[in-house]
């Protein structure tokens, strides 16, 4: 195969893009794709005069990288939204489900119906109903609840969640009309007051992944009731009780100010909206949750079947929920990353550590963060590996790419994130690093 290339490289014409093509049979890549980085590869030997067949293998390594890949979370970050948010292991059986039927009558059911259930029993909601993420949930109630008519929301929530999901504009897209109150800083009951008359919904919007800090006043949930509509509070991160009773132990400190949807309905919101696969630890998906008669206008709503989860994200949230109620919330990856105390994440350190050269890494402190727009300004104390040097680019070439993250001019893998089944794998990949 060398001799092969060497000759190859002496002749002016490059070799055909069948024969590159038919080299790349362990690249891991279908047929049409190997032919794509064949077709590269030799576009490039001709201009360059390089070698067609390394060329291509770095070509389907390249277009393999770009497919849905697992990776190694070391940036410390719990919900990276980069890399999926809350990891999950979910095996689904190639069966029948009764997804659409009630099994006691035989007749057409809800898919909705034993997510409700669930959902009552973590929360205390009356009913809810499941869609594909909490942006999706947000615009079925402004469209079932709203449209052609006003959504009273604080100048100071009006927010921007990331990946430009902006609140004034789903609000635009359901067909609602904004109803500002109160200023960026302050807002007062007597605000909302105000324009009671004038609007269906008033709106609370947690400060998810920001904070306004100084001469500040803001209207929670308990003090918007009794005005006469119904409050929704999108309160974003989906604790599903503040109590965090699905864990052995109290509630992570690091949690105080988070609003549970439990509490949020009992303080007085008719609705809760929140994200599935935030500190819920569970899949992709929104949740409406609260008054059965409101919930019930988001489902006849046409929207909702647009919106509406498919069966795996169904049976990913139903195992979740099944898993809080049982109270092993840490066999959920999110809770057990969040609840891994630093003894242990020490020891796995000084474990990698041990299986390197001398000088590779050293044990650092470091903080990680909850992420996926959650919490700013929270560090949950851990402990991470240090690197000389910004080696995140060649750490992203590994087998499984290791996602580490940058400190100052070096580079840092925060234990927590890293799944203690993968420390092995990191202790090669940075073996490898100190080669080259
Ligand atoms: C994260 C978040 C959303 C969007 O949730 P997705 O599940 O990403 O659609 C909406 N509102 C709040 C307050 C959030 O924190």
């Amino acid at each position: 195969m060398v001799d092969q290339r060497r000759n190859l490289q002496g002749v002016s014409h490059p070799p055909g893009v069948d024969r590159v093509a038919r080299s790349l049979t362990d690249a891991g890549l279908p047929a049409p794709l190997r032919v794509e980085a064949a077709r590269r590869a030799v576009a490039t030997a001709r201009e360059t005069g390089g070698d067609a067949f390394a060329l291509a293998e770095t070509e389907a390594t390249r277009l393999r990288r770009t497919l849905l890949t697992p990776v190694i979370n070391a940036t410390g970050v719990l919900l990276h939204t980069n890399l999926g948010r809350a990891p999950l292991a979910l095996e689904v059986a190639p069966t029948a489900t009764n997804l659409e039927l009630d099994l006691e009558t035989g007749r057409r059911g809800s898919r909705q119906a034993g997510l409700s259930r669930l959902v009552q029993a973590t929360t205390g909601a009356e009913d809810a109903i499941v869609v594909n993420n909490c942006a999706g949930a947000v615009l079925l109630v402004l469209a079932a609840l709203a449209t052609d008519r006003g959504v009273a929301v604080s100048r100071g929530e009006l927010v921007e969640i990331g990946g430009g999901f902006r609140i004034p504009d789903v609000m635009v897209q359901s067909g609602a009309r904004l109803v500002e109150v109160g200023t960026t800083n302050r807002t007062r009951r007597s605000d909302f007051e105000r324009v009671a008359d004038q609007v269906a919904l008033v709106m609370k919007i947690h400060q998810s992944n920001y904070r306004i800090e100084g001469f500040t006043e803001a209207v929670d949930v308990p003090d918007l009731t009794g005005l006469g509509v119904p409050v929704v509070a999108d309160i974003g991160s989906g604790l599903l009780d503040e109590r965090c009773p699905w864990l052995d132990g109290p509630p992570p400190t690091w949690l105080a100010d988070e609003p549970g949807a439990r509490q949020t309905l009992d303080r007085g919101a008719d609705l809760v909206i929140f994200s599935g696969d935030k500190l819920l630890g569970g899949p992709q998906a929104g949740i409406i949750a609260g008054r059965a008669d409101l919930v019930a206008a988001c489902a006849r709503h046409p929207l909702a079947r647009a919106l509406r989860p498919g069966t795996h994200v169904i049976t990913a949230l139903t195992e979740t929920l099944l898993t809080v109620l049982e109270g092993r919330g840490t066999d959920l990856p999110f809770w057990r990353m969040a609840t891994l105390d630093e003894a242990g994440l020490r020891a796995r350190a000084e474990a990698i550590v041990a299986g390197l050269p001398d000088g590779v890494a050293t044990i650092v402190e470091v903080g990680s963060t909850p992420g996926g727009g959650t919490l700013p300004h929270i560090e949950i104390p851990s402990v991470g590996l240090h690197l000389r040097g910004d080696r995140r680019d060649a750490l992203r070439w590994a087998d499984r790419p290791i996602v580490a993250r940058s400190h100052g001019d070096d580079t840092v893998l925060d234990l927590r994130t890293i799944d203690p089944v993968d420390d092995a794998f990191v202790t090669a990949a940075l073996g490898a690093l100190d080669d080259g």
